[in-house]
């Protein structure tokens, strides 16, 4: 008799690829967040509540990221067992976005996903653990790779679309100057926008950080006012984007987006 194969569901696609690979062959692992779409304002479909309703684990940011999560558990029939990140990690004024630290993803996100799974799937602690040492150490690699890249930017200000970027920044000693969009989709005031534009020129910021979630108008209003190029920036990738199909990838795919803006 074939075992039922273990499904676990993530709101975002970063923590899905997390899951995976930790988990490996053997969990079937969904994205609920349609590739594209803004996790701040999605809108769920009845389809998501059935597919909730069959995992075995539910992996979500939390923090105010995928609130609507919250209403689709409370919609189905069964309650899966579900892993919140952002209570695994030291959350700094609010900001969910703590998936861009590779270290916190390292060391705090990787190890909670290996006992959430390890909780759910009984008899496999040796096999999440290999997963979660094997993934630990390319982590590592990746941290240094954007380390010792960072070291060559000439330029640590920047102002993004989308205050997505602290934890990164925190990690790699850059500095964000402003954000086009405080709370994602409200777009800023003239006051507000006209302090952003004065704080980037002041600081010589050169390009505006953009990602496919804010709005691709209001960037482009922003970077005129900047004299600034726009440069893209993803936090979310997605399976089938090429170059952003898995957590690493994407976090290369960022890293060249940054040098672009910075070096
Ligand atoms: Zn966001």
């Amino acid at each position: 008799v074939q075992a039922e194969p273990v499904r676990v569901a993530a709101t975002i696609f970063p923590l899905a690829d997390v899951v995976r690979q930790i988990g490996g062959a053997g969990l079937e692992v969904t994205t609920v967040l349609p590739p594209g779409a803004s996790p701040h304002a999605f809108e769920p479909s009845p389809l998501h509540v059935r597919e909730l309703a069959r995992a075995n684990l539910v992996v979500t940011i939390g923090g105010g990221l995928d609130d609507w999560l919250d209403r689709l558990l409370a919609i189905g029939e069964r309650v899966p067992a579900r892993l919140v990140v952002t209570r695994a990690l030291p959350v700094v004024n609010g900001d969910p976005h703590v998936w861009l630290d590779p270290l916190l993803v390292r060391d705090r996100i990787v190890p909670a996903v290996r006992d959430a799974l390890t909780a759910a799937v009984p008899g496999s602690a040796a096999r999440f653990g290999e997963g979660a040492s094997r993934f630990g150490a390319e982590l590592g690699a990746l941290n240094e790779e954007i380390a010792a890249r960072v070291l060559h930017f000439r330029r640590r200000e920047f102002i993004a679309t989308h205050a997505a970027w602290r934890y990164f920044a925190r990690r790699y000693v850059l500095r964000e100057i402003g954000v086009l969009e405080e709370s994602p989709g409200k777009e800023p005031a003239g006051a507000a926008l006209a302090t952003l534009v004065a704080a980037g020129r002041a600081a010589g910021v050169r390009a505006l950080l953009a990602d496919p979630q804010t709005s691709r108008r209001f960037a482009l209003v922003l970077a005129a006012e900047l004299g600034a190029r726009v440069v893209m920036v993803d936090p979310l990738g997605g399976a089938g984007i090429p170059g952003r199909d898995s957590y690493v990838a994407l976090m290369r795919w960022n890293l060249s987006a940054f040098a672009e803006a910075l070096e």
